[in-house]
């Protein structure tokens, strides 16, 4: 049973939890970042749940299945000693053909992964966070009342600011990594 009108963190995977690379296709290829996990403590210790959100397109480009994507997130939930209430993953790339192919709501910078943990798991935006490496991680937040962190943990930190100006977009706060961005979140 989840608090209706608690705080829920929504983070990106790749980068943000664990060592960004091109595509993640074995539990093998995990490597979490340094002081993930304590993070993902402190954000439960005071009440606000964790959702991760992802763009996994290794999908729809035929490198892994859905299956795939299971046993890997299956490794990642034990080394993040179980705390995410939810994976939620965009299969799709509008480039490729296939079931996974062409357009969707759920790619992110689109917002449909944010509203599907909403309707899954009766979370609320409301002074929550978002914490991501690349810019479409954060615009996704765009018209929704997160605090957003750009973290450069991940992709190169500048090409990515430079997409987030472009589309006139400014993160809340930008943060070393993860641990950080939450000792900013819980701090305010
Ligand atoms: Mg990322
Ligand atoms: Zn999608």
């Amino acid at each position: 049973m989840t608090t209706p009108g608690g705080r829920t963190a929504f983070l990106d995977r790749d980068g943000t939890i664990n060592r960004e690379q091109s595509f993640i296709t074995h539990p093998d290829q995990l490597v979490l970042l340094p002081g993930v996990v304590e993070a993902l403590h402190r954000l439960a210790a005071a009440d606000v749940r964790i959702v991760i959100v992802t763009n996994q397109s290794g999908i729809a480009r035929g490198l892994y299945t859905q299956t795939g994507l299971a046993r890997v997130h299956e490794t990642l939930h034990q080394r993040l000693d179980r705390l995410p209430l939810a994976y939620l993953h965009c299969p799709h790339h509008p480039d490729f053909d296939g079931p996974y192919g062409g357009p969707c709501t759920c790619r992110k910078p689109a917002a449909g992964l944010l509203h599907e943990a909403e309707g899954l798991l009766d979370v609320s935006f409301e002074d929550g966070l978002l914490v991501g490496d690349s810019a479409r991680d954060l615009l996704m937040a765009k018209d929704l009342p997160l605090r957003t962190v750009h973290v450069r943990s991940g992709k190169p930190f500048a090409a990515e600011a430079e997409k987030l100006a472009a589309a006139g977009f400014t993160a809340d706060h930008v943060a070393d990594d993860l641990a950080t961005a939450v000792d900013w979140y819980l701090g305010r």
